[in-house]
């Protein structure tokens, strides 16, 4: 039986009306919402806990992305859980990652916590009770029903599973020809004798590229400006060593992981220390596969230090090798317009296509889109402050699963998971039934920062959210920090008793 089907048959008949209270509530049921499930289950297992989901199945983006080629950029050794061994190639495609979840949830029977198809649409908190009123729309029938909680973890990504980001672009309705987003990709779409053209430069190109190059009359990656990628090979002597020492399952994971964690380090500090010389060995990469008279400063050289957006792996530097083989192109160009026949480009040429794949990114949606209220107060977020990057000021009992950038997303989900286990225990053994983040009298006059620094990450669909989140300030745990190597320290250690958290 497909993964599909018994998600579905698991959550049949499932709703929230057998049991109408939870001590938690867990909503989305991606790699965050198992891992945040998993780490409760573990530390707390006398508290009641259910996992709401919108989608039909579990897996979150790996579901949602169902484009050619659709695989992880960052490897899944990190990007796996920490309880759960990886023991497949370091790159992997979503069917690999949607098996090993659902591996890991039937491993520790997380299935049946899950109700599928239900959206959480807002919340109440009511301070006298301490508990959350949910309000849950059930898509099988449309009806809304109410069910409560007293915390409330929110692991509901960061975008719109419904619909991508396309800029607008004059004469859109002009073109001919077919245009998809990436994240809304038609299963009947047939590529045979198609000129495909794809917007964008980012890990969601560089997949696809190669996987309809060949197959499609040609492939054409359409860039405003160049990205930094790494190709890598997927045939790995370390990994193959240490496969062939029959190492335990979990020794091996956590020496693939510590390897991995150690050259991103590097990786990192090589990009502040000395960004051209690491430059120029990505260069020198891309030169190897792309042959001496490649145009590579023009197609692959960014302006922007590299690591400043995600740093996109290319398993054996397929996407070069599909330029090289002349199947694809890159184009480094500003659209004018969309025509009848293609796109008219600032030079005035036209880039004929068939089909235009808008690989333009996503429209951010803070918190899953749900209203929150406070007292029959509406919260608003860009008014609050986050709190280690976790909870949220003015929203009580609420902790939100905001994963790397950088760094695989997971393994600031394992540190979050353990900071809200932590408090959990906390308030147990203060016996109170609540907590909220509030600014200390020292910090009224912090200056609002963005709530991830841009000078830090540029990505399009970070810096479109700023207005819409809650921001940060210059001191901890007001910070952000987005860096694994510091929140690995800072996390476990942080102070639940500094005067930031105000317990009832
Ligand atoms: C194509 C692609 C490739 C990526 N590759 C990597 C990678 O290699 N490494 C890496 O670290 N990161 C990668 N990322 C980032 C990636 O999104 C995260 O790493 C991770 O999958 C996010 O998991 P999540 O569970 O937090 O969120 P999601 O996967 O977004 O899942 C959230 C779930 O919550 C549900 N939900 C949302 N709102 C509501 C609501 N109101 N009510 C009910 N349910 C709701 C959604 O339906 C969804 O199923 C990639 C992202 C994309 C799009």
């Amino acid at each position: 039986m497909n993964i599909a089907a018994k998600s579905l048959e698991a959550a049949e008949g499932r709703s929230f009306e057998d049991a109408a209270h939870f001590d938690v509530m867990i909503v989305g049921a991606g790699i965050s919402g198992i891992d945040a499930a998993y780490h409760l289950q573990q530390d707390h297992p006398e508290r009641s806990f259910a996992m709401l989901e919108r989608q039909a199945t579990f897996g979150g983006t790996w579901r949602t992305h169902t484009y050619p080629g659709i695989r992880s950029d960052s490897d899944l050794h990190t990007f796996g859980f920490s309880w759960k061994p990886w023991k497949k190639k370091a790159i992997a495609e979503a069917p690999l990652i949607l098996d090993y979840l659902d591996q890991a949830m039937t491993e520790q029977d997380l299935h049946r916590h899950v109700r599928y198809g239900h959206e959480l649409l807002s919340a109440d908190w009511d301070s006298d009770a301490a508990r959350w009123t949910l309000h849950v729309r059930r898509l099988v029938d449309g009806r809304e029903i109410d069910v409560t909680c007293n915390f409330l973890w929110m692991c509901q990504g960061y975008y719109e599973h419904r619909e991508g980001y396309t800029p607008q672009w004059e004469g859109m309705e002009d073109f001919e020809g077919t245009i998809v987003h990436p994240q809304t990709w038609p299963d009947d779409l047939d590529l045979t004798d198609k000129t495909v053209v794809v917007i964008g430069s980012g890990a969601t190109a560089a997949t696809l590229i190669p996987a309809v190059a060949g197959k499609c009359r040609h492939a054409t990656m359409l860039q405003r400006s160049p990205t930094w990628f790494a190709p890598r090979p997927t045939n790995d002597e370390f990994q193959q060593t240490l496969a062939s020492l029959e190492l335990d399952d979990d020794v091996y994971h956590d020496i693939m992981r510590r390897r991995v964690l150690k050259m991103q380090q590097e990786i990192v500090r090589r990009s502040f220390e000395e960004p051209e010389a690491l430059g120029e060995e990505l260069l020198a990469a891309a030169r190897a596969h792309l042959g001496p008279d490649y145009p590579l400063e023009r197609d692959f050289k960014p302006s922007y230090r590299p690591w400043r957006q995600r740093l996109a792996l290319i398993p054996d530097g397929d996407m070069f090798q599909a330029i090289r083989r002349g199947e694809a192109s890159v184009v480094t160009a500003k659209i004018k317009r969309f025509e009848a026949k293609g796109i008219r480009l600032d030079d005035g040429s036209l880039l004929e296509a068939d089909v235009i794949v808008t690989a333009t990114g996503f429209n951010l949606l803070p918190l899953g889109g749900a209203e929150f209220r406070v007292d029959g107060e509406t919260v608003r977020l860009p008014e609050q402050w986050l709190h280690n990057g976790i909870m949220i000021t003015g929203l009580p009992n609420l902790a939100w699963t905001f994963g790397y950038l950088r760094t695989s997303w997971t393994m600031r989900a394992d540190l979050v998971a353990a900071f809200v286990s932590r408090l959990l225990s906390h308030m147990d053994a203060k016996g109170v039934r609540s907590v909220t983040p509030a600014l200390r009298e020292e910090d009224r006059q912090m200056e609002p920062r963005p709530w991830i620094d841009p000078e830090n990450f540029n990505a399009g669909y970070i810096m479109r959210g700023h207005a819409l989140m809650p921001r940060q300030g210059d001191r901890g745990p007001w910070v952000n920090t987005q860096n694994y190597y510091e929140e690995r320290e800072s996390l476990p250690a942080a102070d639940l008793e500094d005067g930031t958290l105000v317990y009832r």
